[in-house]
């Protein structure tokens, strides 16, 4: 018999004869390849692939197949869930090599691209070409489009332009066997039977490995307004929600704080906060759009007691002060020890959910400091827990508070993951939202296309 050891180094002889040096092994491999931004235990993989073409992909991937060799897929390594973490019998592969946007279409408003492109990268080049691509969050100079797609990545432009998914026309995906998967359609119409490329978006590398992809661009951003305004509950945000858009305008952003939320992240900067009584939600805004249409129904608002009080920024200097009380969600890991729940529920239910999860929490951890914040337009809530404020921070206490708000999203006919994904972070809590017969479909397909099991084993499922 073959002890695993001698097994491991016959394989990896095997690797580096055939993709030289490419291949990174011991030392050699970079510790930025041992976790992501979720602050997993960092894990040194069995080596580390760096692939610069499909074709390469495509060869690593028919031998680990033929050897039953897991592998993971990794980009930027920006993702919150866990889905590039690797294992120490793993091969890792980085897709950094394999970038560049390889052309722009203006008259079909597309733009071709490979895996290991920055979002920065493509928004520049879509940028210069004259349009926009419109998803857009803080990892944007980090994080890779090949990985953006396999979690379906969000953001806060969502509201208006949707996720990822949206935006992808065509893809090219290596399968488990090596066989390369040309989906690259250009087109918006293309009716032609199973719309593939939807597996693997939001996969999460266990379906398939995406090399290139067609992505549709946006026009650019007209005239904007970024305003502040403080309400008097949350069903005055969902009823603003509607006037605005019923006044025309076309809202790129729409995120909801809570009071909790608010004062929290103003009491971290210098002068006074830019509203200066106390409201129970606020809400800052983008909308794109006539001035006057703005200005008429932020009036109306305020006639019907809808909006308490209302800042609207003068200049982009003022326009990103206003945005800094929101992007406080950057300083949580510096400022507290967060336990981050990126969970989607009926817009109407969501100022009740934050009610009953409070109540509840409080009732177990009685001294437990909660804050809330939400992108509501797209149903999109991001409460967080400051493990600080619990008598004792440990895996055992998180995963109990894990397991009492997965269940509460369930009650609410929620989603466990709204825009982050599954990954290793949740794996265990997918029955709240997804039904067996859909589970026992995402397992079949899982065997369908990766009989082995050799994509990123134990991401997504348990
Ligand atoms: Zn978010």
């Amino acid at each position: 018999m073959i002890s695993s050891h001698t097994a491991d180094h016959l394989f990896l002889k095997t690797l580096k004869d055939m993709l030289g040096d490419s291949v990174l092994l011991g030392e050699e491999i970079p510790t930025s390849c041992f976790s992501d931004w979720t602050g997993h235990a960092p894990c040194r993989p069995l080596a580390l692939v760096r692939s610069a073409t499909t074709e390469e992909v495509a060869s690593l991937l028919r031998l680990c197949n033929e050897h039953r060799r897991p592998v993971v897929p990794q980009g930027g390594m920006t993702g919150l869930a866990g889905a590039a973490v690797p294992s120490t019998d793993s091969i890792a592969i980085s897709l950094g090599r394999l970038t560049g946007v390889e052309s722009v279409d203006g008259d079909a408003a597309t733009l071709t691209v490979r895996a290991g492109t920055t979002l920065q990268t493509v928004q520049d080049a879509a940028e210069e070409a004259g349009f926009r691509y419109p998803v857009d969050f803080g990892a944007r100079g980090t994080c890779q489009i090949g990985g953006n797609i396999a979690t379906n990545a969000g953001g806060h432009g969502v509201i208006r332009h949707g996720m990822t998914r949206d935006q992808v026309l065509g893809l090219e995906v290596v399968l488990a066997d090596g066989r390369i998967l040309d989906l690259m359609n250009g087109m918006i119409k293309n009716n032609t039977g199973y719309d593939l490329k939807h597996c693997f978006i939001g996969a999460e590398g266990t379906l398939g490995i995406i090399t290139r992809a067609v992505l549709r661009l946006a026009p650019p951003k007209g005239e904007t307004h970024t305003f502040l305004c403080g309400l008097p509950n949350y069903p005055a945000a969902v009823a603003l929600l509607h006037r605005l858009r019923g006044a025309g305008l076309a809202l790129e952003a729409f995120e909801v704080m809570w009071q909790d939320f608010y004062t929290m992240s103003c009491g971290w900067r210098d002068g006074q906060p830019p509203l200066h009584t106390s409201h129970p939600i606020y809400l800052l805004c983008e909308a794109e759009g006539a001035a006057s249409h703005l200005e008429a129904a932020l009036e109306s608002a305020l006639a019907s007691g809808e909006v308490e009080d209302a800042v609207l920024a003068g200049s982009t200097t003022q326009a990103r002060e206003l945005w800094a009380i929101r992007e406080a969600t950057g300083e949580f890991p510096l400022k507290l020890a967060p336990i981050n729940f990126d969970i989607s529920l009926p817009v109407a239910t969501i100022g009740a959910f934050v009610e009953d999860a409070s109540k509840m929490l409080t009732q177990r951890w009685p001294d437990i400091r909660i804050v809330n914040f939400g992108h509501i337009g797209d149903c999109n809530l991001h409460l967080t827990v400051d493990g600080q404020s619990l008598a004792e921070d440990t895996a055992e206490t998180r995963h109990a508070i894990e397991a009492e708000v997965y269940r509460l999203v369930g009650d609410y006919s929620g989603s466990i993951s709204a825009e982050h994904g599954i990954g290793l972070l949740k794996r265990d809590f997918l029955h709240h939202s997804v039904h067996p017969e859909a589970l026992d479909v995402m397992r079949s397909l899982k065997h369908t296309l990766d009989p082995n099991g050799i994509l990123n084993p134990g991401k997504l499922f348990g």
